[in-house]
């Protein structure tokens, strides 16, 4: 037997669900219950009736799963899997600016920590800020930590979005520059062209669709093209070429790589539901407050 094949065995024998983000390595795809993106991850957590939720992601994904499950054991894969960006934002900074603008609704995306959402309005993803945004009462929203995310919604919303804090990024688009897109675009001049809304303002301009990756899915399942070029994490193109095997897809930066989402190897994903370790917790105050804004996120989307 296989290593693949001995997790989804003690996966089976524990009573326990692997959910894998769509930027994990492709061994580690191959073996998820369910592949997704954040915002799929989280409703696929609130779903389950398995006593173990084994997340194949990073931090604020398995504290999200936490928060909706707090009865269920929740392990993370590999302990220091710690998304960067999540980190740029901290509760004071947030407490801050909700001063600065006592009349705005917070929305916050869901890569930021617990404690930053038990102190949001309501959550939101990538596949979902603009209609959260648009669900809001006030006519002002903060959004963070992702800056680029907040222009993305301030271009298309009524509402006025401002970012918090405000240069917040994430360092795998920010750093997808508009000269490799133009460069991509040489090299494959007939691919439709696919960015995600963490990329910088003129990286999106320039593409032809801009969307998650689950949006990336469905665009380039529905399109006519042959080929894409993708502007998001690297290992989306295969999830993607997967999918749709009679296509061809590249990524617009082969640079753009997550080095906490790279964190997990096969052995780490072995170990957790092995030693069942690296279990995610969470002081029950929090769990409670941050459980309102993200169930929320679930209500409207
Ligand atoms: S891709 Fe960006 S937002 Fe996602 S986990 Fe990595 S650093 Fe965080």
């Amino acid at each position: 037997m296989n290593m693949q094949e001995e997790i989804r065995k003690i996966l089976q024998e524990k009573n326990a669900v692997l959910l894998v983000h769509n930027y994990q390595i492709p061994a580690v795809q191959d073996i998820a219950d369910f592949l997704g993106d954040s915002l799929g991850l989280a409703r696929k957590a609130q779903e389950t009736e398995a006593d173990t939720i084994l997340f194949a992601g990073v931090d604020f994904m398995a504290e999200t799963a936490k928060v909706l499950n707090p009865d269920k054991r929740v392990l993370l894969s590999a302990q220091d899997a710690v998304c960067p960006m999540a980190s740029q934002l901290l509760p004071e900074k947030l407490i801050s600016a909700k001063r600065q603008y006592p009349d705005a609704d917070v929305v916050l995306y869901v890569n930021s920590s617990a404690e930053c959402k038990a102190i949001a309005d309501c959550c939101c993803t990538s596949a979902n800020a603009l209609k959260v945004a648009n669900a809001m009462e006030s006519n002002t929203v903060l959004l963070g930590p992702d800056r680029n995310l907040a222009l993305y919604v301030n271009k298309r919303s009524e509402k006025r979005v401002i970012p918090v804090p405000a240069e917040g990024f994430c360092y795998v688009h920010r750093f997808i520059d508009f000269g490799q897109l133009q460069r991509a675009r040489q090299e494959h001049p007939n691919a439709f062209v696919i960015v995600h809304p963490e990329c910088n303002p003129d990286v999106q301009e320039a593409a032809d669709a801009i969307g998650s990756t689950s949006q990336m899915l469905k665009i380039a399942g529905e399109s006519d093209a042959r080929e894409f070029l993708i502007g998001t994490e690297r290992e989306m193109v295969y999830r993607l070429q997967k999918e749709f095997p009679e296509k061809k897809f590249f990524p617009v930066a082969e640079t753009a790589v997550c080095g906490a989402m790279k964190k997990t190897s096969l052995q780490d994903v072995y170990n957790a539901i092995k030693r069942e370790q690296f279990e995610v917790t969470l002081d029950r105050e929090i769990i409670e407050k941050a459980k309102k804004p993200i169930e929320k996120m679930l209500q409207i989307t």
